[in-house]
């Protein structure tokens, strides 16, 4: 069985799949993996380069800022590296699932609904804050400033949008509130797991 793990940013995701983690589920870490998939992955650099030119790559690695840049402002271009990274990140992710041997593995994903990968598991999870409490986490984490967080919570679904999709919710405030809460989900899961011939 596979569960999807989404959140905005600061609400708490990687700090959910580490509690999830403790109790011996694997997860992955899709932004992580989209990352090296796109350096690693002969067939998605093929795809990258004929889309976006030799320039994507500079001595091997992926050229991000320049990529960055490209797709920032052009949503057509975005649309089209997503349409590149999403399928091979999902390919990938089902590959690592049939290695797994336990009752459940976690998909943590910032964009899961954004980017349509709801499909891909079987379980969906939304980790919630409230707004100002997630810019606070985000800018002692990065040093970053508020405005940009706000910018970037923005861009994002918001909580409503979150919770009208997500089969389940975890509000995450209090760490040890959170850790009973993920321990209930995870008794669920595997009993879910078990029994439904996953
Ligand atoms: P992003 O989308 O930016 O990757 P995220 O949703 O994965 O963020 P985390 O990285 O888990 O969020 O949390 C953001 C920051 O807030 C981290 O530094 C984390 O340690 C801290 N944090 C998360 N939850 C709590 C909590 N309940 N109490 C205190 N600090 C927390």
């Amino acid at each position: 069985m596979k569960v999807g793990i989404t959140g905005g940013i600061g609400s708490g995701k990687s700090t959910v799949c580490r509690l999830f983690a403790q109790k011996g589920v694997a997860v992955y870490d899709s932004d992580a993996e989209a990352k090296r998939l796109m350096t690693s992955s002969e067939a998605l650099r093929a795809g990258i380069v004929a889309r976006f030119g030799a320039e994507s790559y500079r001595g091997g690695e992926l050229n991000r800022a320049w990529l960055a840049d490209r797709v920032f402002r052009d949503d057509a271009a975005r649309a089209d590296l997503n349409a590149l990274v999403h399928p091979a990140v999902m390919a990938d992710f089902a590959a690592w699932a049939e290695r797994q041997s336990g009752d459940y593995v976690i998909l943590e994903s910032a964009i899961l609904f954004d980017a349509g990968l709801e499909g891909c598991v079987d379980r969906t999870v939304a980790v919630l804050a409230p707004l100002e409490l997630r810019i606070e986490r985000t800018c002692r984490r990065d040093g970053c400033d508020a405005e940009a967080v706000r910018r970037r919570i923005a861009a994002q679904l918001d909580d409503d949008a979150l919770c009208a999709r997500a089969d389940f919710t975890l509000v995450n405030i209090l760490e040890e509130e959170l850790e009973p809460n993920v321990a209930l989900l995870d008794r669920r899961f595997r009993h879910e797991a078990q029994h439904a011939g996953h």
